[in-house]
């Protein structure tokens, strides 16, 4: 199993939820650019690794009937697009609740978890995924 390694440190910066921020407008990315499109060439070089909170609010979500083999168990599942307190807007999968209960504006974060699993090597890969934050 040679494979799991390399996956791991390609995904680093999505499962830590890490982007970048523009050092010249302080708008944030997710996932990483290397120029600002607000600022172009002025943000060349300044655009810094930026970490996440996590938290955000559900900005559109749909509930996923038909999906990939490797996620037949799961279905249906809730994905949402979220919009993370610091700005930046995520494409998520939430987990934890019922589908349908999943509502524009309901607060999140985000969680670490197994994502699914190849089945001929039998590699399980992770990543972020998001739950309802409870108040
Ligand atoms: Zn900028």
């Amino acid at each position: 199993m040679t494979k799991t390694p390399r996956f791991w440190r390609e995904n680093k910066n999505r499962y830590n939820l890490i982007g970048v921020k523009c050092g010249s407008c302080n708008a944030v990315y997710f996932p990483s650019r290397i120029i600002c499109p607000d600022c172009g060439r002025k943000s060349m070089g300044k655009m810094d690794k930026f970490k996440f909170s996590g938290r955000g609010t559900v900005y559109s979500n749909t509930v996923v009937h038909e999906a990939h083999e490797q996620y037949e168990m799961q279905k249906p599942y809730a994905i949402a697009l979220i919009e993370l307190e610091e700005g930046a807007r995520v494409l998520g999968q939430i987990v934890d609740c019922e589908p349908y209960e999943v509502q524009i504006g309901m607060k999140v974060k985000s969680t670490f978890r197994k994502l699914g699993q190849d089945g001929k090597s039998g590699t399980i890969y992770y990543g972020y995924k998001f739950v309802r934050e409870r108040e």
